[in-house]
């Protein structure tokens, strides 16, 4: 199917535009070319699903292991000469097959990174959490606007179908006032993993997981947090939770006065959901944060929505792609910007700092 851009202009803001933008590109031609930055679990991911864009490509790899770099080279047809080391990982400039760097790597290296790339001119898609702070985040977003490159921060869920049905559905008044949202995600984390070490992951499951839930209730809702709440507990007193945090559980205040009740754990299998709860209806996605097999269900003045998703995993890493390698060729701005994960660390640090760890 071909689209005019007028066409793909209406369909972005109906969100429904990333499955023809492989049409659309197929006459511009040009790919942006990532190299990736960390070659772990998520870079899979998003690897598989930047091949299934029409103007997405991957042409370098940055990897501490240059034998698993070697393999992943093979299969996604990147020069030897386009593998960087950490070490050498600035000469990236000289590489005109890199446009843009995919930084999926800890947590604590984020910044770093970016900054590098920004410095190298290299647009950069940066995985959440931004990073561990608001003073790195605001240094990411300096760095890149000083290099007039593109920052975006990859959450994936807000390029969803399902979650971009959930916030039409609220947008168009069928829910009415929004009253109360709940919303969880967690999983039990394993001894040894980076994520269980602060000075990698910043703190616990709060930067990892409870983070979808905090940016979902500021998506749905449409508000920023005017008050927040917290507590932080560890129940399980095996060794794994000395440097961060097991649980944490917070409430936010919105300024129309709906309420929200979030909570996050690396001590349970905690699939994760979200509720929304309006005057007309309520909305129940769940599973909401997983890679596939979302499911949207509710009921409301204009009539009820019981969907599953049709787009498996990976989708959202092609939408998320698709949609920032379309900002770069159009010159347009992210639709999650620095600004937007600069956003979630204001309020990562007031649920910590109400919870009273020092971050
Ligand atoms: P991972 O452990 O699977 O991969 C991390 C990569 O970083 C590995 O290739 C590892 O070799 C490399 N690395 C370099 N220096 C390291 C160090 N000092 N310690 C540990 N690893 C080091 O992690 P992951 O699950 O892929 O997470 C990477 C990033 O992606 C994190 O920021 C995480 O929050 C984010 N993430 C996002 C999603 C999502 O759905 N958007 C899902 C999972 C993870």
């Amino acid at each position: 199917m071909n689209v005019t851009r007028r066409e793909f202009g209406r369909l972005t803001a109906l969100g429904v535009a990333a499955q023809f933008a492989p049409a659309l590109n197929a006459q511009s031609g040009k790919k942006i070319g990532y190299a990736v930055i960390g070659l772990g679990r998520i870079a899979d991911h998003f690897m598989r699903g930047a091949l299934l864009t029409g103007n997405s490509a991957i042409t370098g790899l940055v990897s501490g292991h240059r034998d698993k770099a070697d393999k992943i080279a093979a299969q996604y047809n990147v020069p030897q000469g386009s593998i960087y080391s950490y070490e050498n990982f600035d000469e990236i400039a000289k590489n005109p097959a890199i446009d843009a760097v995919y930084v999926a790597l800890p947590n604590s290296m984020h910044a770093e990174y970016t900054i590098r790339a920004a410095k190298a001119g290299k647009h950069v898609l940066c995985e959440k959490p931004m990073c561990l702070n608001v003073a790195e985040a605001e240094a990411m977003i300096a760095a890149c606007k000083t290099a007039n490159v593109k920052l975006m921060i990859a959450y994936r869920c807000q390029y969803e179908p399902i979650h971009l049905k959930a916030v039409e559905i609220i947008r168009s008044g069928q829910l009415g006032k929004i009253q109360a949202i709940e919303s969880a995600f967690g999983f039990n984390e394993d001894a040894g993993e980076w994520r269980l070490d602060k000075k990698l992951a910043g703190g616990g499951p709060m930067y990892d997981v409870g983070i979808y839930c905090l940016n979902a209730c500021r998506y749905l809702t449409g508000e920023e947090p005017v008050d927040i709440s917290a507590y932080a507990t560890v129940v399980d007193h095996d060794g794994r939770f000395n440097s961060v945090e097991e649980n944490v559980g917070w409430t936010m205040k919105f300024p129309s006065g709906a309420v929200a009740s979030c909570t996050t754990t690396y001590g349970a299998p905690m699939d994760g959901f979200f509720r929304v709860h309006g005057s007309k209806g309520f909305l129940e996605c769940d599973p909401a944060f997983n890679y596939d097999h979302l499911r949207l269900r509710g009921f409301y003045a204009g009539g009820r929505v019981n969907e599953n998703e049709t787009t498996p995993d990976p989708y959202q890493f092609q939408a998320e792609a698709d949609h920032f390698s379309n900002c770069i060729l159009t010159g347009k701005t992210p639709k999650t910007p620095g600004e937007e994960g600069l956003r979630d660390l204001t309020y990562i640090t007031r649920i910590y700092r109400s919870a009273g760890i020092a971050i």
